[in-house]
């Protein structure tokens, strides 16, 4: 028998102020009492007050709402005003802890009156009771109520149950959001659905994803994943719990901004035509589909996975459960330890993801269902993955089939643990190439980089994480090989060409002889581009063409010097913005450009952009509205002059750096002259309020070039600044109007064409006329084939990336300037950028 305990309970105002009934909140969430049943009050005072004595069981992280359960389990939900988690906790001071008992009348939290009432559309208060169906009748107060004296509520309560079941409770009606069109190119695969399920993860509610008649647990990677979803997909946030309201506000917008996914980050598959299964002319020719581009010649090295056996009947339950959370644990330790051997910090993303799949709800509660029943952890957690990841492979869904792998080798990793078995490492000799069925991605971040020259497996595609690993190692790579390929003796002499998805088995003498001919050229070629990298870039008519270095922080500028840049044209500063919770500040953002400025010395130029965020590039603690346009919203300088406090914090940290580098503070996205003003003048009135220290007045201030009317305005614009950089990745977008991620677009999208050709040959006669110089950032300048015409047009400086500054250097010596200049002339009058390549193909020959 259940105990009975209290049947009435009194609900004391948490604040002073006027009692609004529930039904008269201007938020259908509350009035038509969604999220339950209670009242509202309009607010005088600004501590919140325990309204009943119990326990806090959920502080809403935005520090607006927080839920108490009563001693009987009635869950008292507590929301200050409405809207306020957009606030991201701005204006509100918890003062206890979730898991803090409290007794009335204690201080919950303290918010600053004036701020939320400017900042939030309301102030009305929620009182709540979340568990409406604990409650058999609620008779709310009505008139002035007086804090911790008042009573608001009287609750009549129903049956109640035991007190100490009912903290867990999920409780309340489900609500559901209004739909989202998935704006990922790729839909939900893994790195997006990892985000997603880490983000539902911090709420209590049950939360699902909803698409037609399909729901997927928005807390498990396998079930979003499973949902198959696709770029423009209806989906809908369903939850039911405490923080229903707040859960669905926050992973609908995650959802609306592609759950952190940025444009051209969805996985990055060589050439859609490479993508293409290559057609083999002769029998020795095993075909597949290009994963990684390059070429090699090695000894084939075949790679088969160890059957991993565990018994099938386990221990007790209770046994073998901590069997599994220790393996769960100890897996998730050597996936960071890997992780950290990943230079790149977007494919370690990647292993991001199997974390995120370490724990999902979903699967170990298969794993962990199948231990009750009396089976093994290894055995139950086996079958647990093996079948989320058989119903991946089963979809119609290249992408999502792939991430079958994924699951599979966190699995094998977490299976190898609980069978005592150490997985092998793959170790091979000097000048291997790997041929395997499947090997995951675990396997492929730990090959030994300097002896496996290439690999090909049977299985996966050009998307498959295998293949972005093998891309950002540099080795050929070929998946979804002919099965043939297996059949080869170790050690048989090979020739893998990545770039044509072809494994050439049997060469002739002759052939082998070609292919390493070849691959020596091309080491020679960047050997000989790398000892000449250090002499800076004049043309053969002795125009000097400064060549600098596009990066995101110090270690990237040391390598860029390493490589023969003269400076930094581009730093993008918002990679210390990203993937945190609050903004660097002043301090850090300090050290952090000091840290480049050091690498360069004090003779090398250093153009510091300043934050570059908003609309397509979200930072997670910006309060900015979403946007139906977010490429015309509040993006680049406009969200700096949208948020002056931020803005200034980081000019502040830049000109302390003024005297250690040639200092250039660069704006992004400038369209008016008003926003160069504007940003420009927050600079002036920084160095004068800081009494200019010596070197400060050397600082040069320009803007991007981005946006047609700055372009078409660039006389304008040279009289107002020091310098242009042309960002040809957004001057390319905006001026032919076509998104620069759009699946179908973005190969259209090409700087080559006449139109962003005039729009750069604006900006450099504009700047000419004032002395200014001209730079361009975007990826034209790493492009050997735009070189030319750019150099052509009359741009000085070519900001390029890392590795390409060798190759850039060594074609700016070969040109003259003479020639470019009559290339440029001739292609800006041209039609197509068709008609652009074929010119410049020409040229290069
Ligand atoms: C550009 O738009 O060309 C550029 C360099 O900026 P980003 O690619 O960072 O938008
Ligand atoms: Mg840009």
């Amino acid at each position: 028998m259940m105990p009975t305990v209290a049947t009435r309970l009194e609900i004391v105002a948490p604040l002073s102020g006027v009692l609004v009934p529930l039904e008269s909140v201007p938020d259908p969430v509350f009035a038509q009492k969604m999220v339950g049943d209670g009242v509202s009050l309009d607010p005088t005072t600004g501590d919140l007050l325990a309204p009943v004595a119990g326990t806090v069981t959920q502080l809403h992280k935005a520090h607006h709402a927080l839920t108490i359960t009563t001693g009987q389990g009635i869950e008292v939900l507590l929301h200050i005003g409405i809207d306020t988690v957009m606030l991201k906790g701005e204006g509100f001071t918890p003062k206890v802890r979730q898991g803090e008992k409290v007794d009335v009348g204690q201080i919950l939290i303290s918010f600053d009156v004036d701020l939320v009432a400017r900042k939030a559309a309301s102030l009305l208060t929620q009182i709540l009771i979340a568990n409406v169906d604990k409650v058999a009748r609620f008779v709310p107060a009505s008139g002035i109520a007086v804090a911790g004296q008042s009573v608001v509520l009287t609750l009549e309560l129903s049956e109640l149950a035991d007190a100490a079941a009912t903290v867990d409770v999920i409780a309340g009606n489900a609500l559901t959001g209004a739909a989202v069109s998935l704006p990922n190119p790729s839909g939900l695969h893994a790195r997006p659905a990892a985000v997603l399920a880490a983000e539902a993860k911090k709420f209590k509610s049950d939360l699902r994803l909803v698409r037609g008649a399909d729901e997927a647990n928005a807390k498990s990677v396998v079930a979003i994943m499973g949902l198959a979803t696709q770029r423009g997909d209806a989906i809908k946030v369903k939850a039911s719990g405490p923080d229903a309201n707040e859960a669905i506000r926050t992973i609908s917008a995650l959802l609306a901004d592609g759950c952190g996914e940025k444009p051209g980050a969805a996985p990055d598959a060589p050439a859609a035509a490479a993508a293409v299964r290559a057609t083999p002319v002769s029998a020795n020719e095993l075909a597949g589909v290009s994963a990684s581009p390059g070429l090699a010649v090695g000894r084939i090295v075949q790679y088969r996975q160890e059957m991993i056996d565990v018994a099938e009947a386990g221990e007790t339950p209770a046994r073998e459960r901590s069997k599994l959370d220790a393996a769960l644990h100890e897996a998730r330790a050597q996936i960071e330890v890997l992780k950290s051997q990943l230079a790149d910090p977007a494919k370690a993303q990647i292993l991001d993801a199997h974390q995120e799949l370490l724990a999902d709800p979903d699967l170990t509660d298969l794993a962990i269902e199948g231990v009750s029943q009396g089976k093994s952890a290894g055995f139950a957690w086996r079958a647990a993955f093996s079948q989320y990841a058989s119903r991946l492979e089963a979809l119609d869904n290249a992408l999502l089939r792939e991430r079958g792998n994924d699951i599979r080798d966190v699995g094998r990793r977490v299976l190898s643990l609980l069978a005592g078995v150490k997985q092998a490492q793959i170790v091979v000799a000097q000048g291997s190439i790997l041929i395997a069925e499947e090997l995951t991605p675990s396997d492929t971040a730990s090959l030994d980089r300097g002896k496996v020259l290439g690999f090909c497996t049977t299985t996966g595609g050009a998307t498959s994480h295998v293949a972005i690993l093998a891309r950002s190692f540099g080795i050929p790579a070929v998946c979804g090989i002919d099965e043939e390929a297996l059949n080869l003796e170790d050690g048989t002499l090979v020739v893998l060409d990545g770039s044509k998805g072809i494994l050439y088995r049997n060469p002739s003498d002759a052939e082998i002889a070609q292919a390493q001919e070849r691959v020596a050229r091309q080491a020679a070629k960047r050997e000989e581009e790398l000892a000449g990298a250090a002499a800076p870039a004049v043309t053969t008519d002795g125009q000097h063409i400064e060549v600098v270095a596009n990066v995101r922080n110090a270690q990237e500028a040391r390598a860029g010097v390493a490589n023969g840049a003269e400076g930094v044209g581009l730093l993008r500063s918002e990679f210390l913005f990203d993937d945190r919770d609050t903004a660097p500040d002043e301090e850090e953002q300090a050290t952090a450009y000091a840290a480049v400025a050091a690498a360069l010395g004090s003779e090398r130029t250093l153009v510091i952009r300043t934050l570059d965020v908003g609309g397509d590039k979200p930072l997670p603690y910006l309060p900015l509205p979403r946007e139906d346009n977010p490429f015309l919203g509040l993006r680049g300088v406009r969200v700096s002059l949208d948020q002056p406090e931020m803005f200034r914090t980081q000019l502040r940290a830049i000109l302390r750096v003024a005297r250690m580098a040639k200092l250039h503070i660069m704006f992004p996205m400038i369209a008016t002259l008003e926003e160069l003003r504007e940003a420009k003048s927050i600079v002036a009135a920084i160095l004068a309020e800081e009494d200019a220290a010596p070197g400060r007045s050397d600082v040069r201030v320009g803007l991007m070039i981005e946006v047609p009317s700055a372009a078409v305005m660039a006389e304008q614009f040279a009289r107002e600044a020091d310098f242009f950089s042309i960002g040809t990745n957004d001057l390319t977008q905006y001026t032919l109007a076509m998104d620069r991620g759009h699946p179908k677009l973005a190969r259209k999208a090409d700087g080559l064409h006449p139109s962003v050709l005039k729009m750069i040959a604006l900006t450099c006669e504009g700047a000419r006329k004032h002395g200014k110089w001209v730079g361009v950032c975007g990826g034209m300048a790493s492009d050997t084939m735009a070189v030319p015409v750019l150099i052509g047009l009359g741009v000085d400086e070519l900001s390029v990336s890392v590795p390409a500054i060798p190759a850039i250097k060594a074609l700016v010596k070969r040109l003259s300037l003479a020639e470019c200049r009559l290339l440029a002339q001739e292609v800006v009058e041209m039609g197509t950028a068709t008609e652009v390549r074929a010119r410049l193909a020409a040229f290069a020959d």
